[in-house]
């Protein structure tokens, strides 16, 4: 089982008879939601179900976003959230700030290290104020679940403590996320 994001390939026609939770373009199958991808492949089915997590969020809510910009101490995260008709809420008044102090468990000395606009992250909200949610990625569960290379664009693979481009090779360093959603 792996969790997928919106826009994530889970197969080609080929491959499915039947697919759920997915949309076909160019004969290839993407994610619709954020969520788990289950293969039949016995039937030749494939499905993905959405997370359903309570919409209401607050202190203690799990968030996913994405990165918008970094600076040298903090990072602005545009907000993401499944809701239980299987759709992906995106929540345009609420931006999400993340702190260097609120980014690991051991001192950071710039946010540019771990995070990188584009990045995937999953966070839990520590506090809601007027037009921000401020966010953490502290714990092993929290951080970058997926990011690209920096220099050629492509999905980079978690191998070893870092991350990796299969194509050109890169290194890349982040706050990574146990939950991580590609290994080499
Ligand atoms: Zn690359």
């Amino acid at each position: 089982m792996k969790t997928d994001i919106p826009g994530d390939f889970v197969g080609t026609e080929e491959e499915f008879l039947s697919v759920r939770g997915c949309y076909s373009d160019d004969n290839n199958y993407y994610s619709m939601y954020l969520g788990i991808e289950e293969i039949d492949e016995k039937k030749r089915q494939a499905q993905v179900k959405s997370v359903k997590q309570n919409v209401r969020i607050g202190r203690g809510s799990i968030v996913y976003g994405t990165v918008e910009t970094v600076t040298d101490k903090m990072a602005q995260v545009s907000l993401f959230h499944p809701d239980t008709d299987h759709k992906v809420i995106y929540f345009p008044n609420y931006r999400g700030i993340l702190r260097i102090a609120d980014a690991d468990q051991k001192f950071v000395e710039n946010m540019r290290d771990l995070f990188v606009t584009g990045d995937i992250i999953k966070a839990k909200v520590e506090r809601v104020e007027p037009d921000a949610m401020i966010i953490t990625t502290k714990y092993p569960e929290y951080g970058v679940i997926k990011a690209f290379c920096s220099k050629c664009r492509q999905p980079l693979y978690k191998s070893k403590g870092k991350l990796m481009c299969l194509k050109c090779g890169n290194l890349e360093d982040r706050k990574i996320s146990t939950e991580y959603l590609l290994g080499a």
